[in-house]
């Protein structure tokens, strides 16, 4: 079965391989491995020790958001969002919750976030961070960090990425942009690896005192205290030891290919998929220009016997699995172009589409 979601991702048998041993995550042949994963990470995201380190917590995405804004923010403090759809609702969700105040900023579902908007809004002293979703899942739009990053820094701000998404294939150099507090993001999307952990890539100088997250559990700060103490290669709690073995083989692939490759691999990708669906009558959500290489969002048929779970159900007996739901305004149906797939299967996803159409009798296609 090919997952053409965004996330978790297709895997290659390597990585899946990886998964089947047992470790035990103190061990001493194991602990060089995990610490060596960590300055990888690093050294991908463009951070340096003595300025940054890599900080993994147990758990999913949504983990190491909520880890990274207990440890950027004090109770009370205010975070500027950008409201680009379903993520950046839950990042403003996570920090309600954790006794943080989101200041959202509205912003459009189908194009990309204004850096002015962002510059304007930081008139008000009282927001002490922005939190910017990097490659928005659920439009598949890709925002500007660079730019984004620049307003945040000419305003004497920092900035938390949400780059969950992006990482591994989009750019990010924490080097470069040191308005940037923290980036998060997981194994298993652009980095084609499995899910159980997040990590989160920070400035050291942003961490405050171990203890501010107000949890034991999600205090990065204490991460940081109990690496240097500890050694890199160790965890306070037992980590998804499979997950961390099957990374270091995604990461050499990652290697082989380079960023670059795999971000062209996507993108191309995205195009096949994209002139596949056209070439079928059906009409993509978002202009061209404003497509992101992760994910596309295809407007559901008008014929009156749509339904999205039998036409899921329908490709799956082909060999696709796609989302069952949508997060855009309109009914659509989504596809993620992530993973260990090519634009061949892009082809054999857009047959696959055409004969599924075909045998549910789905003749009205496109309203546009
Ligand atoms: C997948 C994703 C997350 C985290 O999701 P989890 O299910 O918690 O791993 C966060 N942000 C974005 C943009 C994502 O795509």
């Amino acid at each position: 079965m090919k997952l053409l979601i965004p996330g978790p991702v297709t895997t290659h048998p390597d990585v899946r391989a990886a998964m089947a041993v047992d470790i035990a995550p103190w061990d001493n042949e194991v602990r060089p491995v995990f610490a060596r994963i960590r300055t990888r990470l690093l050294a991908l995201g463009g951070g340096v020790p003595a300025t940054h380190a890599a900080l993994p917590i147990q758990g999913s995405g949504h983990f190491g958001m909520e880890a990274a804004l207990r440890s950027l923010l004090r109770p009370g403090e205010r975070i500027l969002i950008p409201m680009t759809g379903a993520y950046a609702d839950r990042m403003a969700r996570l920090a309600r919750a954790a006794g943080r105040e989101p200041v959202p900023l509205a912003a459009s579902p189908t194009e990309p976030v204004d850096p002015e908007t962002v510059r304007a809004a930081l008139a008000d002293p009282s927001i002490a961070l922005v939190g910017l979703v990097q490659s928005e899942t659920s439009s598949g739009i890709v925002n500007d960090l660079v730019a984004i990053g620049a307003a945040v820094r000419d305003a004497g701000r920092r900035l938390l990425v949400d780059a969950v998404s992006a990482f591994g294939a989009l750019p990010l150099d924490l080097g470069a942009q040191p308005e940037i507090a923290a980036a998060v993001f997981t194994p298993n999307k652009c980095l084609e690896g499995m899910p159980g952990i997040a990590v989160a890539l920070v400035r050291r100088d942003a961490m405050p005192a171990p203890g501010t997250a107000g949890s034991w559990c999600f205090d990065l700060a204490d991460v940081l205290e109990h690496s240097e103490k500890r050694g890199w290669g160790t965890f306070r709690f037992t980590p998804p030891v499979q997950t961390l073995n099957a990374l270091a083989v995604a990461l050499d692939r990652l290697d082989a290919e380079g960023r670059v490759g795999r971000l062209a691999r996507y993108t191309a990708n995205a195009a096949t998929l994209r002139a596949g669906m056209q070439a079928l009558g059906l009409r993509p959500i978002l202009d061209a220009r404003h497509q992101g290489p992760i994910v596309s969002n295809i407007a559901a048929p008008t014929d009156a016997g749509w339904d999205l779970q039998r036409f899921v159900d329908a490709l799956k007996r082909r060999g696709y699995l796609i989302s069952n739901f949508y997060d855009t305004e309109t009914p659509s149906f989504r596809v993620g172009t992530i993973g260990v797939l090519d634009r061949s299967d892009f082809e054999g996803f857009a047959a696959a589409v055409g004969e599924t159409l075909a045998e549910l009798g789905i003749g009205r296609r496109s309203a546009a």
